[in-house]
């Protein structure tokens, strides 16, 4: 009103060791001697993002990201195993084997982490890129993603409410929701993605300016949406966050099919859930065995859900032609289009007993997934399996017998 500018809180709130959680114990040692070596050097290091605020929830962190007021360059004098990354804003990474510690200098921007990546090929940007603990703060997406680990004193700094929103389990953008959703729309699905996951509800100014600004999404840049879309599936919340996609209206924009069709058939109580539930289980499974679900069955099961709901039979051609009108809302891959038209064209052949001719569909490469494929959409259905098992148990006896001739051999 009276054209002053809004002050930045001045003090983060630090909590010291006793008054929380996280454990150097439960953090990867290889990103403990990143901090030590920084912080030995006389240089700020911290753990930074989803890392600190999955080791405040006792969950295990996906990776362990440094944030620190060291320069690329002088990163790279610190560790002999280190490569700096990206033009227009370098990266340093530190290698250990097959590991990376991201280690990133702070930074100020109010540009988002989108428009670096698209822009990266203008060149290096000025120094006034770097910026102090506190900006680099503030540059971040959401209250729970913005809290630092002092290695120097094992104390959690908080420059923007994280500590309290992980307590309250909310998912809330730090400063005004509608602009830092204009500047980067990729993270009005990051909002989805996190609250579905970590089970936090969506702040309510945060959820109103997704739903007022849910249509921006068609600005990100598409390959970054699609990485988006692929990743509400692992950790097995993905009927919750397509839920939240669909109530959101994001869904309508990105995948205007799916929406269609959930619309048409019930909302929420529509058969989509189903399938998207059954999937679930499996990303846990396949989860807690190491390993992960596969893009093309993952694009697979949406697709079938799309069709399905459309009342269409499945029929060769069909699915080609649905898969199609995914290209257009979301830019995925060719490999990952091909498995999934395989994938929902094989229950033409698994339908069917593992006899004579189709007995070899065992040795195709997208096999395994075909037969997850085809228990997922029978299971949703609530229909007899027992021809899958028969497929699986043939597939066993297959190994058994590969490995009986590399025995010989
Ligand atoms: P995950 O467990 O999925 O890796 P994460 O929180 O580590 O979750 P990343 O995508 O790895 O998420 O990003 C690391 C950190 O970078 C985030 O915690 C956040 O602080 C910041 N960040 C990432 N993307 C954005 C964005 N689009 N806008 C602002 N900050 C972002
Ligand atoms: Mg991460």
């Amino acid at each position: 009103m009276f054209g002053f500018l809004k002050k930045t809180r001045k003090r983060p709130v630090v909590y010291t060791r006793p008054e929380h959680c996280i454990s150097r114990k439960n953090i990867d040692p290889d990103a403990l001697k990143v901090l030590y070596r920084l912080s030995g050097a006389g240089y700020t290091a911290y753990l930074v993002g989803g890392g600190v605020r999955d080791l405040l929830m006792g969950r295990t962190p996906k990776d362990f990201d440094v944030g620190t007021s060291a320069k690329p360059n002088e990163v790279k004098h610190v560790f002999r195993n280190c490569f700096l990354i990206g033009r227009r804003f370098r990266l340093a990474h530190v290698r250990f084997g097959d590991k990376i510690i991201e280690t990133a200098t702070f930074r100020q921007d109010s540009q988002s982490v989108g428009e670096i990546i698209e822009h990266a090929a203008e060149g290096p940007l000025e120094d006034n890129t770097f910026g102090t603990p506190e900006t680099d703060a503030y540059r971040r997406d959401f209250t729970v993603n913005g809290l630092f680990y002092d290695i120097k004193d094992f104390s959690v700094i908080d420059w923007v409410g994280g500590m309290k929103d992980i307590e309250k389990r909310v998912i809330r953008a730090i400063g005004d929701p509608d602009i830092r959703f204009r500047e980067d729309p990729v993270r009005m699905m990051r909002a989805v993605k996190f609250s579905s996951r970590l089970g936090f509800r969506i702040e309510r100014k945060t959820l109103a300016a997704i739903k007022r600004r849910h249509s921006c999404i068609l600005n990100a840049a598409p390959p970054r949406v699609c990485e988006e879309v692929f990743r509400l599936f692992p950790y097995g919340h993905s009927a919750e966050a397509f839920r939240l996609m669909w109530e959101t209206g994001l869904l309508r924009d990105l995948l205007p099919a799916l929406s269609k069709a959930i619309d048409a058939t019930g909302g929420k109580s529509s058969m989509a859930w189903k399938y998207l539930s059954v999937l679930d289980s499996l990303e846990k499974l396949r989860q807690e065995e190491g390993d992960e679900v596969s893009n093309g069955l993952r694009a697979a099961v949406l697709m079938t859900v799309m069709l399905k709901s459309g009342g269409e039979k499945q029929k060769d051609g069909a699915s080609r032609m649905v898969m199609q009108t995914m290209l257009d809302g979301i830019k995925i891959p060719k490999s990952t289009y091909f498995t999934a038209v395989l994938l929902m064209e094989s229950p033409v052949r698994l339908g069917r007993r593992p006899e004579k001719s189709r007995a070899r569909f065992v040795y195709n490469r997208d096999f395994l997934d075909a037969l997850d494929y085809n228990r997922i959409v029978l299971r949703a259905e609530g229909r007899d399996e027992s021809i899958i098992n028969e497929w699986a148990d043939l597939y066993e006896l297959k190994g058994k017998k590969d490995e009986l001739v590399q025995d010989r051999r």
